[in-house]
């Protein structure tokens, strides 16, 4: 764990995985988070898996989780790092929603609202995803979208939660 200064913005990010060994590639993502600069993970839930929506036909199941972060790191600065990893951990991308080692959102940023070319937060499409919300709503049920106003467990109750369940893998 790294040291952080006060005071540290809480933010969470959603892992996906649909291609290689998906759990080893979650859990180098967060092995890497975890010890990265200007980072202290404080709350991962549990696997999920999900079947792929939107992409290319043929994909295999997603690995999922949702991990929140304490961090120094500026919004810009952590995408970057997401990416960074992501990269290292052998993202390529290609076509739109194809499968992939590993995905890296930024959900929340504190009740950051933003949006331009590389950074839209919260992440625009976080509420309509099952496969978000159901491991968000594990560690953070409470936490209330600054768009909706609404909280995660609200949401959740708002969208078709078929097709994400939780995985019999575990961290
Ligand atoms: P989706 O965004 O629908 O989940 P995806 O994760 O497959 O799709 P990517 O190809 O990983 O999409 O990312 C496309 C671009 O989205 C990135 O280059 C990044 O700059 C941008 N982006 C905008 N907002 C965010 C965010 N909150 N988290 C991560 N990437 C973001
Ligand atoms: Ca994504
Ligand atoms: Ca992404």
């Amino acid at each position: 764990m790294s040291a952080v200064p006060c005071p540290p913005i809480r933010a969470f990010i959603a892992f996906g995985s649909n291609l290689g060994d998906r759990h080893a590639n979650l859990l180098a993502a967060q092995e890497r988070l975890c010890t990265s600069a200007g980072i202290n993970c404080m709350a991962v839930s549990s696997l999920y898996e999900s079947q792929p929506c939107g992409g290319p036909d043929g994909q295999g199941l997603y690995l999922n989780a949702v991990l929140e972060i304490a961090t120094a790191l500026a919004p810009y600065a952590l995408l970057q790092l997401l990416q960074t990893i992501e990269h290292d951990l052998g993202r390529v991308r290609n076509e739109r929603w194809a499968e992939r080692t590993i995905d890296l959102d930024l959900l929340f940023y504190d009740d950051l609202i933003l949006q331009n070319g590389s950074l839209t937060l919260p992440h625009p499409r976080l509420h309509e995803r099952a496969f978000v919300l159901l491991p968000c709503a594990e560690i953070a049920p409470t936490l209330l979208h600054p768009l909706y106003g609404r909280t995660i467990l609200q949401l959740c109750t708002a969208i078709d939660l078929s097709g994400t369940w939780r995985s019999q893998q575990r961290w």
